[in-house]
């Protein structure tokens, strides 16, 4: 059977995921999994590249070995926004930092003197976020980096990756839209903004659609995993891209979305960017996806607040599964606190039970007092989170939509799924966990000619994988709820 493997690298943990295909049905199957861990040193936060693609190697060492001539291709896809530098030589000019380097500090007011930002937005869809590669580019423009003035390219991580693979450099669109350099209308590098930053034009270099077949791997990697010839895939090389490419949605009034992991990020697929003043002052961005799809989206702080318990309460010894986290939040009263999930004060790691209760006693609200009336607080105060930008979303779509498609792990937490289709007031559909992975797989088989678009792609994962449905109970409760809800936070 045709074997494709997955390269999911996310921004504290990589896999290489087999997906074994009959073309009707497809399984999963996790062959390598590595830590991804973000480096401080002298000047910046930096990504280990060579350490990933050791790992990817090593990952597809042991796919070759157990799959041999049935693999197919290969497919990256990874977080978004971070790139690296690369000399006429395509050697790379240091080690690519991380979003969350410092260096992003200051940046946006520089930038928005330069090209205000709405008229960032006008061309790009994308609001101005600490994390956008425009920042940090800017940043080394700043400081005046030998790395940016002697570059000959630029290329995101997952291209990166797959230059070292196969030998072929080219951008990838859709991990191109995270950069806030791209015009979300043509596809193509956003050359009113990266004039305006003072960017050199030489270093934005051929985008490519999601679904290009790049080469083969190069004769030294074939060597060292024990196979020659596979081609490698430009796939939806950003991980957000492949995980609603791989979330079966009809499309039309079926296209309101959720990737639910430790962030949440809830959207549409539309057709076209949405770039109207209403959409900038909802600060929604719009990405780019598989068969000229836009994501027009919204990131909110997803279950990283239960993580955090999770991670807090392990530390002073007590243990829980998020299993029995979720029984305890189920059995807690309902609605005797909110909180501002997106609230900064929640983004920074550390103690995050006691920050719960702080927000509750700051904002005159009964504090809860044991875990699971903590957890509670926090998933219906997520959950209500998800309606104020799902009524964002219908009034800026002019739609209404009938059902969610949720992705991704957090949909294991089937207390938060209950509570999200009650919150919203519509079903929730929820699956398949690994989105992402069925999405890179999806668009590497069309690649190759094993399916013929997008629309059979979510089919295959729809005959799949098992999928849950939740209906929404409880209405008028939930509206008092939101009500109040929207009294501590604003809409
Ligand atoms: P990431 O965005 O880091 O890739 P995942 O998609 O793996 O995240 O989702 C991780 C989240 O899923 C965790 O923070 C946790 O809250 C939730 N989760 C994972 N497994 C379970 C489970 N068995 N029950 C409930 N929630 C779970």
């Amino acid at each position: 059977m045709p074997v494709f493997l997955a390269i999911d690298l996310g921004a504290g943990s990589g896999r290489v995921i087999a997906g074994i295909t009959d073309l009707k049905t497809l399984r999963l199957e996790e062959i390598h999994r590595f830590d991804n861990p973000g480096t401080d040193l002298p000047g910046g936060s930096f990504w280990n590249v060579v350490g990933l693609y050791r790992d990817i190697a090593e990952g597809l060492r042991r796919g070759v070995e157990k799959y041999g001539k049935d693999i197919v291709a290969i497919g990256i896809d990874t977080w978004g926004c971070d790139f690296g530098l690369l000399d006429a030589h395509g050697r790379l000019l240091g080690l690519p930092h991380q979003y969350r380097d410092a260096r992003h500090e200051g940046m946006p007011a520089v930038m928005h003197a330069k090209i205000p930002e709405a008229e960032v937005y006008k061309q790009t869809g994308i609001t101005t976020n600490f994390y956008n590669s425009s920042l940090h580019l800017l940043a080394e423009k700043q400081l005046g980096s030998p790395a940016l003035s002697s570059a000959d390219e630029l290329l995101f991580v997952p291209d990166l990756l797959a230059f070292w693979l196969c030998g072929e450099k080219a951008v990838e669109r859709t991990i191109a839209s995270t950069s806030q350099l791209l015009d979300a209308g043509t596809g193509d590098w956003a050359w009113g903004v990266i004039d305006a930053l003072g960017l050199p034009r030489s270093i934005f270099g051929k985008i490519v659609a999601p679904g290009t077949v790049l080469g083969k791997i190069r004769p030294e990697v074939a060597r060292e995993i024990g196979m020659e010839g596979i081609p490698v895939v430009a796939s939806a090389s950003h991980d957000t891209a492949s995980a609603v490419a791989g979330i079966p949605m009809d499309g039309g009034s079926d296209a309101l979305w959720l990737s639910s992991g430790t962030w949440s990020i809830m959207g549409l697929e539309t057709r076209e960017p949405i770039r109207t003043p209403e959409a900038f002052a909802a600060r929604c961005c719009n990405e780019l996806g598989v068969e000229n799809t836009v994501r027009f989206l919204k990131n909110i702080a997803g279950l990283w607040l239960i993580q955090e318990c999770k991670r807090q309460w392990a530390l002073d010894g007590d243990s829980l599964s998020y299993g029995e986290m979720a029984k305890l939040a189920e059995a807690a009263p309902s609605f005797s606190a909110f909180i501002d999930p997106d609230d900064a004060i929640f983004a920074a790691p550390g103690q995050m039970p006691k920050k719960i209760q702080d927000w509750c006693e700051r904002t005159g609200q009964a504090v809860p007092q044991d875990k699971g009336t903590i957890l509670r607080v926090a998933s219906e105060s997520l959950a209500l989170k998800y309606r104020v930008v799902f009524e964002n979303f219908c009034k800026l779509s002019g739609k209404r939509f009938e059902r969610l498609h949720a992705g991704g792990g957090g949909i294991q937490n089937a207390f938060l799924a209950q509570a999200t289709a009650d919150a919203l007031g519509i079903e929730v559909i929820a699956g398949p966990i690994e989105a992402t992975s069925c999405g890179n797989i999806v668009v590497q088989m069309i690649a190759t000619g094993h399916l013929p678009d997008l629309a059979a792609g979510r089919q295959l994962v729809r005959e799949s994988f098992s999928f849950d449905n939740y209906h929404p109970h409880d209405r008028e409760k939930w509206q008092a709820a939101y009500e109040t809800f929207t009294g501590f936070i604003g809409r």
